[in-house]
């Protein structure tokens, strides 16, 4: 099935979420026969239920200097933007020590340049895509708007935005509420600082975008097939491809983008990754009663907005937890207080129950993408943590050059897994 097929290289994709389609898009279109596995749907995952934001030019990682003072925060307000539950705490410890570790700001500036190659061109890499697949209504590009009190609300940010900007992020300041309201006229929260932000875009429909691509993939030749992986396997210091319930599936290459269960897939092969989720989640308003052009993002927990197909999605928060532990209500009820701190006037009384998803994320904010330098054959691109939608297309792109050629325009050498040793 994916063995070498009339002389062109049979790959094998590990995951069908955004990322993992994305990969295969761009292989497939390549020229190269993929098939993407996955035991559930495409798009189940992470990639189903995000906030929607193609976040182009985000080049600010989350540990940003001064995180330090914010970890007794994380780890006893259990309502604050990140929280990490006492059960969880030895095993979020080393994950956090790294965390920390990566805010020095030398290190913060080198991760930065690292994004910065991969994040902006990001609008360019999706429409790239849905132009082919004819589906360029699934992104708008109408910006993003962030919400801050006042100049001192905005202090906690500065640094983050300042990085953005150094990178050539275009921003504008948008001062008082009237100057808000001009943008968003919903807008009737205590809100005096507007930061606009006119290049970054978003996705309508998360889900079905990647379903599109899914489609796109099958459309270039490649196979989806819903059966997961169970482990890759090896021969003579080389990864041959995987097994699944249904047997072995030979493969001249395999690329691991199975999103926050990647790691699992590593470690039988000698690779540790500190890769944890941090768990989001989001609440549907089909009737909401209130009128956006593009997501919203009061910055006190940095709950983002979104007017999508189905309503209006209210999408964030920060959880750890592990993979298996069941999801926790009172973090999706916290969404809508952020919507109503900026929305009063917001219905919330038709809520769809809520959703939970695992973003897949590594201490320094970078995504794993390129070569596993010790088993030849094996590529990964996972752990792109809270910007998997925006970094997927670009993830795809750069990717499928470094397997297929010409070389990437992109120095993947930041994104190696063996940056963890
Ligand atoms: C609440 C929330 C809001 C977010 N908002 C945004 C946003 O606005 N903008 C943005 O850019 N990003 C956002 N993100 C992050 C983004 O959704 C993720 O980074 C991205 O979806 C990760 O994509 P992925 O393909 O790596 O992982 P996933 O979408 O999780 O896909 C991984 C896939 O691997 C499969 N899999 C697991 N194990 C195996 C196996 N053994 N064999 C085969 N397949 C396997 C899973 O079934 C799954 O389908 C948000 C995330 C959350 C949770």
């Amino acid at each position: 099935m994916s063995g070498q097929v009339e002389g062109r290289p049979g790959i094998i994709v590990a995951g069908a979420g955004i990322v993992g389609l994305c990969v295969a898009w761009h292989l497939a279109r390549g020229g190269a026969q993929v098939t993407v596995l996955d035991g559930e749907a495409p798009g189940s995952g992470a990639s189903a239920g995000n906030a929607g934001a193609i976040s182009a030019g985000s080049v600010a990682p989350l540990a940003m200097p001064g995180v330090l003072r914010q970890v007794p925060g994380m780890l006893l307000d259990r309502d604050g933007a990140l929280h990490v539950p006492a059960r969880y705490w030895p095993r979020a410890a080393p994950w956090l020590l790294r965390f920390v570790a990566s805010a020095r700001p030398a290190r913060v500036a080198a991760i930065a340049e690292a994004l910065s190659g991969l994040l902006f061109g990001a609008m360019e890499r999706h429409r790239e895509i849905l132009a082919e697949e004819g589906a360029l209504d699934l992104i708008r590009e109408t910006g993003q708007l962030y919400l801050y009190r006042d100049r001192a609300h905005y202090a906690k940010d500065a640094g983050g935005w300042a990085l953005r900007q150094q990178h050539g992020m275009r921003l504008e300041f948008l001062e008082g509420a009237e100057a808000i309201r001009a943008l968003e006229p919903d807008m009737q929260g205590d809100y005096q600082l507007g930061l606009f932000v006119p290049e970054q875009g978003s996705c309508v429909n998360p889900l079905r975008l990647a379903q599109v691509v899914a489609r796109g993939v099958e459309r270039l030749g490649g196979t989806i097939r819903q059966e997961a992986v169970r482990a890759l396997t090896t021969e003579a210091g080389r990864v041959t491809g995987v097994a699944t319930a249904s047997g072995v599936l030979p493969a001249d290459q395999v690329v691991l983008a199975a999103g926050a269960w990647s790691a699992r897939l590593l470690q039988p092969l000698g690779i540790q990754v500190p890769l944890e989720t941090q768990r989001g989640y989001h609440v549907m308003l089909p009737d909401a009663g209130i009128s956006l052009q593009r997501p919203v993002v009061p910055a006190d927990r940095k709950a983002f907005i979104s007017p999508m197909e189905g309503g209006l999605r209210i999408a964030g928060t920060v959880e750890f937890g592990g993979l298996e532990a069941p999801p926790t209500p009172r973090r999706a009820e916290l969404l809508l207080e952020d919507l109503r701190r900026a929305f009063p006037q917001a219905r919330t009384g038709g809520a769809e129950g809520f959703w939970m998803g695992h973003r897949p994320c590594l201490p320094d904010s970078l995504p794993v993408i390129g070569p596993v330098a010790r088993w030849p054959g094996l590529w990964c691109a996972f752990g792109h943590g809270h910007l998997g939608l925006t970094g997927s297309a670009p993830t795809g792109a750069v990717l499928a050059r470094a397997m297929l050629g010409p070389q990437p325009n992109l120095d993947l050498a930041p994104f190696a897994v063996e940056r963890f040793g």
